[in-house]
């Protein structure tokens, strides 16, 4: 489906673009991970977002979401795996499905898992990060799953189900990705296992890796006043674009990018309606 603004992200700053984008008159999808994947989910009390003290951080989502949703917000759960322009539209994988924009909001959070040694060097050679998407290709064989994310272990059991012996590893601190012109092994926190595929699992992936040329200083999101990055039609907010990493700061964030990305839409269409008479 087609829609004027996708966001990325259903956190603050992704809750606060799509209701803005909404109150331009709009429409707006929101793409994210459930929302007990969210970092403030597990936050036991903020205190400091004016206004509404002594919530919990999983009280103050869902409040947030609610908002959204009653403005006409669209949601629709899974990860955005990448990124590709063609001509004015934005296409976005989202597992194996793919959904089209005019302008997007990227409001990823931050990418806290580090790369594993390995882990960069055989990406489409073995390692993926999408195992619904790319399974097929490893099936029959070993794989290993490094799971983070509370829907790891339905991505394994998918897995096995196409006849995959999978090696699960249960939020692993350490591994090592090994192999010559494709994965051969894993090691992950002591355990070795032979395996021909890597699915490394977390709920978030780096800017850079969904969008192939987005401007980056010391991993964070470069913007200008406009929450516009360096793509045409993409705009990003919260705590993907720097410090401090908050709350109130990646709401007013997405209360600009929405808007940004809600009149670049508008223009686009101007465009086409003008094209088309
Ligand atoms: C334990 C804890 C306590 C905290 N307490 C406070 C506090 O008291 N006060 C305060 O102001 N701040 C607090 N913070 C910080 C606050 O949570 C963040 O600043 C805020 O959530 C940032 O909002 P955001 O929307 O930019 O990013 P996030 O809230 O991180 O939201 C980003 C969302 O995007 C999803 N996502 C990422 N990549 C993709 C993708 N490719 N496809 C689909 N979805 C994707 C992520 O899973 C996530 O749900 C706390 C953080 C933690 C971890």
């Amino acid at each position: 489906m087609s829609y004027d603004v996708v966001v990325i992200g259903g956190g603050p700053a992704g809750l606060s673009a799509a209701l803005n984008v909404r109150a331009r008159g709009r429409s707006v999808l929101v793409v994210t991970n459930p929302p007990e994947e969210n970092p403030l989910w597990k936050a036991e009390r903020v205190d400091n977002y004016l206004g509404m003290p002594g919530l919990s951080g999983a009280e103050l989502l869902e409040q947030l979401r609610r908002h959204a949703e009653a403005a006409g917000a669209e949601f629709r759960t899974g990860k955005v795996l990448s990124a590709m322009p063609m001509e004015d539209t934005w296409y976005l994988s989202i597992g194996t499905d793919m959904e089209h924009a005019r302008a997007l909001v990227l409001a990823a959070g931050v990418n806290r898992g580090k790369k594993f040694p390995g882990e960069t060097e055989f990406l489409g050679r073995g390692v993926s990060y999408c195992a619904t998407c790319d399974g097929m290709l490893y099936r029959g064989k070993p794989v290993a799953v490094l799971g983070y994310t509370p829907t790891a272990r339905h991505e394994a059991e998918f897995l096995e189900g196409i006849g995959c012996s999978v090696t699960y590893f249960e939020r692993p601190a350490s591994c090592t990705i090994r192999g010559g012109s494709q994965v051969e092994e894993i090691t992950c926190d002591g355990k070795t296992a032979a395996v021909a595929g890597v699915f490394i699992l977390r709920p978030t992936m780096a800017p850079t890796e969904l969008f192939p040329g987005l401007a980056v200083e010391n991993g964070y999101v470069t913007v200008d006043r406009r929450m516009a990055t360096n793509l045409p039609g993409v705009f990003a907010a919260g705590d993907c674009t720097g410090g401090p990493l908050q709350v109130s700061k990646a709401t007013g964030e997405g209360l600009v990018a929405g808007q940004s990305a809600a009149a670049y839409a508008a223009a686009i269409m101007r465009k086409e309606q003008a094209a088309e008479s």
